[in-house]
C-alpha cells in the first residue's frame, strides 16, 4: 500500500538561494521555492498504518529547515568555484565575481553540485538516514521523494529500504 504526502498542502516547503556556475541568468544569485512530495510503500502495521504520518512530516520538515532562507554552497571543483573560509564569512569566487557572505546565511551542502538531480539525492539520503535513526525505514519497502524547484522542474528518486 502506498501513502503520499503532497508537499504544497502539507507545508513541506523551503525557499533558498543559490549561484550556479555558468553565464546565463542562473549565474547570478537567485531564489528557488521548493516543495517536497513523499511517497512511502509498505505493509499495514498492527495499528493499520503504513507509516506514522505526523512523525514522517516532522522528519521532512527538519530537513527543509536546514535549507530555509539560506544561500546554498556546494562542493564544486576549485576551477569552478573557489571558497575561502574566514572567521565570520565565506569568500566565494564564482563566474568571475566575488561574493563575501556571512557564514550564518550559508548552508554548506555536501553535494557535488546544486543541480536539481544532486539536491534530490541529498534530500533523499538525509531522509533515509533520519528514518533509519528513528527505526521508521525498515518497515517500509521503499520511499520516493520528488523535489520541485519551481518553473515546473523537479527531481525524483526512489530509495529501497533493503
Ligand atoms: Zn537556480
Amino acid at each position: 500500500m502506498i501513502v503520499e504526502l503532497i508537499g504544497k498542502e502539507a507545508g513541506l516547503t523551503f525557499e533558498c538561494m543559490h549561484i550556479v556556475p555558468g553565464r546565463g541568468d542562473c549565474s547570478r544569485i537567485h531564489p528557488h521555492f521548493h516543495y517536497v512530495d513523499v511517497l512511502v510503500d509498505g505493509e499495514f502495521d498492527d495499528k493499520r498504518r503504513i507509516v506514522h504520518l505526523y512523525n514522517l512530516k516532522a522528519v521532512i520538515k527538519r530537513i527543509c529547515s536546514l535549507f530555509e532562507d539560506k544561500i546554498l554552497l556546494a562542493d564544486y571543483p576549485e576551477s569552478v568555484q573557489k571558497v575561502t573560509e574566514e572567521v565570520l564569512h565565506y569568500r566565494i569566487e564564482i563566474n568571475n565575481k566575488l561574493y563575501i557572505i556571512p557564514k550564518t546565511d550559508i548552508f554548506k551542502i555536501k553535494s557535488p553540485s546544486l543541480n536539481i538531480e544532486d539536491l534530490t539525492v541529498y534530500f533523499a539520503n538525509e531522509l533515509a538516514l533520519d528514518l533509519k535513526n528513528k527505526e521508521m525505514f525498515n518497515p517500509l519497502n521503499y520511499f520516493e521523494i520528488t523535489l520541485s524547484e519551481g518553473h515546473g522542474q523537479r527531481g525524483k528518486i526512489r530509495i529501497e529500504s533493503k
